[in-house]
């Protein structure tokens, strides 16, 4: 009894459906993406098959002569594609072909953005390669058989992608897959073995299996099937590199920078790493989904291991490692407890720090980089105590020194007069409001830089960098300036400073004079131990519980309004006015009030009691 499967029809998925009519458009333009899509396909489903045969003595000696197979029928108007990879049985290819179980997907909808090219772009990035053979064609007939099953075990999926699929059983004697896209009339004209050809040189020339194309009179190897991390050097040039890359992350945009490494000794491992030239767009929101490095051991591809590889905050890095001293049957628990994999990483890192130290040598690459991955760089000045100090040097910031480009701690420290010892900056929510924030006031005066830091993590970066080559880095908006310390102020500044205390009571710790203002009445600082107004906000917009944490004003006392303050009689006024001055401090800050509708009650009551007079 053979005929196990009946003919089945089932619907896709809803999202399967619209995917389709979006990706389709989206890539109309760049319709040659798809045999990259399906060659990397049938490369994984190599890969997996050698993997698998390591430790499964069924497979044995199924995975000799793994090759992608290409064909053309012009007449027919077909491409087809096969694989003797690791094949799917019937629950595989509904769970894989006709549903989409990757969040990933729904990611990629998300993020489409109607600019044709950057959606294409987007594409090698997601788990939707498959469909895309519905950009050139309008019917798909996918048959596969799992390797270690009997050839009456292999399913036949068609579909013209409307919403329908078909589902039959198919007698497959080969294991794999095999894939034909029947050419839309307008596709047509890449149905030809020049077009391939071209096609596949560019986008799928460094897979790790050889890619032959049938000819009329014979079928050639295409690609260059070597591994290339595994090849000496000194035979590579930039566009092997550029090459190798693209076919590594499905990124078309050149890489930053690359190094290649063979390290020889008692334990020999290959490593070749990449700096990409553009962030994935969810690099920030996804810390943890980390495909970049791939592990190899003697050319078999093992895993993705960038976890048990590359700190989180090298998690742009790309590349590959392969280790010749590592059990091939390794799994991710034996890696992780693994001597080799430790020295790997710290090699990993060590290369990687050695690669952004060059980049950041010349100015405008290193602006370029900075811009998609500065913040994740950052994140390791509090991750990686060990390299704090290299990784501080490679950061950049803005600051108040004129001219747009940023400047380094080195940049800052060199600016710094000789018997300065502290490196001053300022957390805001954006440039605007750290240029315009009353902190700024007397350093601009003095002519001290600050530098404006205006990422989400630079308060936690800051909390653990408290000093660069001997320099404390310090917040302006921070514990007492030294200089009031010793500039004296009149009694009645420090009188009425009491009076304002008394007037605000809960709402603020201290009160006093300050000479760090010269344009604003008020600005609200916060202890040297204490949370920032900025970290405070971070942390109850996370949904955190945070203390309460009273910051103390300063108040300038040569400002009109802290004059008219101090002349007023009626203590109920002198309360509102103090209350708005506090008020009209946090919101400089970028702060948040308490209680928005008293500051605007305040506000109008004033208003009206001015018009009135
Ligand atoms: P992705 O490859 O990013 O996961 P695809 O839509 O291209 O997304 O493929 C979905 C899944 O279908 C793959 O993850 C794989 O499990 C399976 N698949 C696709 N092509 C093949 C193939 N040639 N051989 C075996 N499995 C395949």
């Amino acid at each position: 009894m053979t005929e196990t499967v009946k003919s089945e029809v089932r619907s896709f998925d809803a999202e399967v459906h619209q995917l389709l009519s979006l990706m389709v458009n989206a890539l109309y333009s760049n319709r040659e993406i798809f045999l990259r899509e399906l060659v990397s396909n049938a490369s994984d489903a190599c890969d997996r098959l050698r993997f698998a045969a390591l430790t499964d003595e069924s497979l044995k000696g199924l995975d000799q002569d793994l090759a992608i197979d290409i064909s053309l029928d012009e007449t027919a108007g077909t491409l087809t594609i096969r694989d003797n990879g690791i094949g799917m049985n019937r629950e595989e290819v509904i769970e894989n072909i006709g549903t989409i179980a990757r969040s990933g997907t729904r990611r990629f909808l998300e993020s489409l953005s109607g600019d044709r090219r950057k959606d294409a772009q987007l594409i090698g990035q997601f788990g939707v390669g498959f469909y895309s053979a519905f950009v050139v064609a309008d019917s798909v007939t996918l048959e596969t058989r799992k390797a270690g099953d009997t050839a009456d075990a292999g399913i036949r999926w068609t579909s013209d992608g409307q919403g329908e699929y078909t589902l039959d059983s198919a007698q497959r004697p080969e294991q794999g897959t095999e894939i034909t896209l029947t050419f839309k009339e307008d596709h047509r004209d890449l149905l030809n073995p020049h077009a391939i050809r071209r096609i596949i040189e560019r986008y799928s020339n460094h897979i790790a299996f050889p890619i032959r194309l049938a000819g009329e009179e014979e079928t050639d190897t295409v690609n260059d099937s070597q591994a290339l991390w595994a090849r000496p050097k000194s035979e590579l040039g930039e566009d092997d590199y550029t090459g190798f890359y693209t076919s590594l992350t499905g990124d078309p945009e050149k890489p930053l920078s690359w190094a290649h490494h063979h390290v020889e000794g008692s334990q020999q491992y290959s490593l070749l790493l990449y700096v990409p030239g553009r962030a994935p767009f969810d690099l920030m929101v996804n810390r943890d989904e980390r495909e970049g490095l791939k592990l190899y051991i003697q050319r078999v591809f093992i895993m993705d291991a960038a976890e048990e590889l590359l700190p989180r905050y090298l998690r742009f890095m790309r590349g590959v490692v392969d280790a010749s001293d590592l059990p091939l049957n390794v799994s991710r628990e034996i890696l992780q407890e693994s001597e080799l994999l430790d020295r790997i990483r710290q090699t990993v890192i060590k290369r990687s720090l050695d690669m952004l130290e060059k980049l950041a040598g010349e100015e405008s690459e290193w602006d370029r980089f900075w811009e998609q991955f500065g913040p994740v760089l950052k994140e390791g000045v509090v991750e990686d105590p060990a390299n704090q100090e290299r990784l501080a040097a490679l950061l950049r910031f803005d600051s108040t020194r004129d001219g747009e480009s940023r400047i380094s701690l080195d940049d800052y420290i060199a600016g710094m007069a000789e018997d300065e010892d502290t490196i001053w900056y300022l957390t805001a929510d954006n440039l605007k409001a750290a240029r315009s924030s009353p902190h700024l006031e007397s350093f601009r005066k003095n002519g001290t830089e600050v530098l404006l830091l205006t990422d989400r993590i630079d308060e936690w970066l800051t909390a653990h960098l408290g000093e660069y080559k001997g320099k404390q880095l310090r917040s302006v908006s921070r514990g007492r300036l030294e200089t009031d310390e010793k500039e004296s102020f009149s009694e009645d500044d420090r009188k009425l400073a009491g009076r304002v205390k008394k007037a605000l009571d809960e709402r603020v710790g201290d009160v006093r004079p300050s000479s760090r203002l010269t344009e604003s009445p008020s600005c609200a600082v916060v202890d040297e131990s204490a949370l920032s107004l900025q970290m405070q906000k971070m942390l109850r917009q996370a949904g955190q519980e945070v203390p309460e944490n009273k910051p103390d004003m300063e108040i300038n006392p040569t400002h009109p309004l802290v004059r008219r303050l101090a002349s007023e009689t009626d203590d109920k006024h002198f309360a509102e006015l103090a209350h708005l001055l506090l008020d009209q401090a946090l919101l400089a800050e970028g702060g948040e009030l308490a209680d928005p509708a008293a500051y605007v009650r305040r506000v109008n009551d004033l208003l009206v009691r001015t018009l009135d007079s």
